[in-house]
């Protein structure tokens, strides 16, 4: 606290990243990034940079990327809005979106970014809780059951659960909400769940946020977008340009394009996750693990002979990084994230060391 801060700034409770840590050798599985490299093309696309493109800005509006985007959806590029990682682009959905007179409603556990934004932003907000088995009842999300919310937000799949939701079920929330934004973040949905992108014609309400940190490989590349209606987009448009014209450099441009583009790698490498995620499902439980059912790119576990931090701490002993949250209901479980099939090996192999 200093005297020099504003009154706002001394309230912050600032999100925490996951570690990222300096030290050699450790197997990082503790922040959701893809265990294999991104497409070769963004690298290409990348290396093409010269001094006369780095000299420039950029586009500010990132029309081709926008495009790239688009076509990948049917949609056309009025539909889409691209930020600095979809942390930026949650952030603007907020700031544009979902501060309204009524709270905006989501999951108890759940991306722990959200608060955070509401109290940056100063919206009211309020949590619904998971069932027992950590799972999202939409059901709570309909009108009329003392729901009184301004807007909606929860992930699909969610995060740190990894549990994935029907999207008929999601369908039947937006369409109950036509006249409430209902923001859908699928930053893990290309892991195994169904994308709501596909109702974006059909509902004004509904946004979609997505990220290529996750399935694309390129967390380090810091781009995300949204895709909703062209009402929806020139709302956020209007905060970004409020904010920093150029969220997004030259090199971030042109390698979300390439990324966007390469449709064989990104199908072969996330299958690859998906494989690996259920082979260590498997092995996990053989260990007494509970995992729950994920389709995500990390999973969810917990174990009847450790707390979470026990065993987060075990692991880190043995230089395995993985996430524990101290957070009510779900101090038991650890995060663990994807990796390599050797990584997935060493973790398996370290279990057993620390259970013997
Ligand atoms: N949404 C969810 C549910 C996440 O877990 C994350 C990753 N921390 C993000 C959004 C943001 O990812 P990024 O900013 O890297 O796009």
């Amino acid at each position: 606290m200093t005297r020099f801060w504003s009154s706002l700034v001394s309230q912050l409770d600032p999100y925490v990243p996951g570690e990222q840590p300096r030290v050699q050798n450790l197997v990082k599985l503790n922040s959701n990034e893809h265990p294999y490299g991104p497409s070769p093309r963004v690298i290409e696309a990348i290396a093409a940079a010269n001094n006369e493109t780095l000299r420039l800005y950029p586009d500010s509006t990132s029309l081709e990327l926008r495009c790239a985007i688009a076509k990948r959806f049917g949609l056309t590029p009025d539909h889409v809005f691209v930020g600095n990682g979809s942390d930026e682009v949650l952030a603007h959905a907020f700031h544009a979106l979902l501060k309204q007179d009524a709270p905006v409603v989501f999951p108890d556990i759940t991306y722990s970014f959200y608060p955070v934004y509401c109290g940056l932003y100063q919206i009211q907000y309020r949590c619904i809780p998971l069932d027992e088995s950590l799972t999202i009842r939409l059901e709570d999300y309909m009108p009329g059951q003392g729901l009184s919310a301004g807007a909606i937000i929860f992930p699909n799949p969610n995060a740190p659960t990894g549990r994935g939701h029907p999207l008929g079920l999601i369908e039947q929330v937006i369409a109950a909400h036509p006249d409430i934004p209902v923001v859908i973040d699928e930053a893990y949905v290309d892991f195994g769940a169904e994308s709501a992108a596909t109702l974006i014609a059909k509902y004004p309400n509904l946004l979609v946020v997505h990220t290529l940190s996750k399935s694309r490989s390129l967390a380090g590349l810091r781009v995300g977008y949204a895709m909703g209606h062209p009402e929806l987009i020139q709302g956020l448009d209007r905060v970004k340009n409020s904010f920093n014209s150029y969220p997004l450099d030259r090199l971030a441009q042109a390698g979300a394009i390439a990324a966007i583009e390469d449709e064989a790698h990104f199908d072969q490498s996330r299958q690859a996750v998906i494989q690996s995620r259920e082979q260590l499902t498997e092995a996990l439980t053989l260990l007494g693990f509970e995992v729950l059912p994920s389709q995500t790119n990390f999973i969810f576990a917990r174990h009847p002979s450790f707390s979470g931090a026990e065993f987060a701490s075990q692991l880190r002993d043995k230089n395995i990084l993985v996430r524990h949250f101290k957070i009510a209901r779900i101090q038991d479980y650890v995060r663990i994230t994807i990796g390599t099939n050797a990584q997935c090996e060493q973790l398996v192999q370290a279990c057993k060391e620390i259970l013997l």
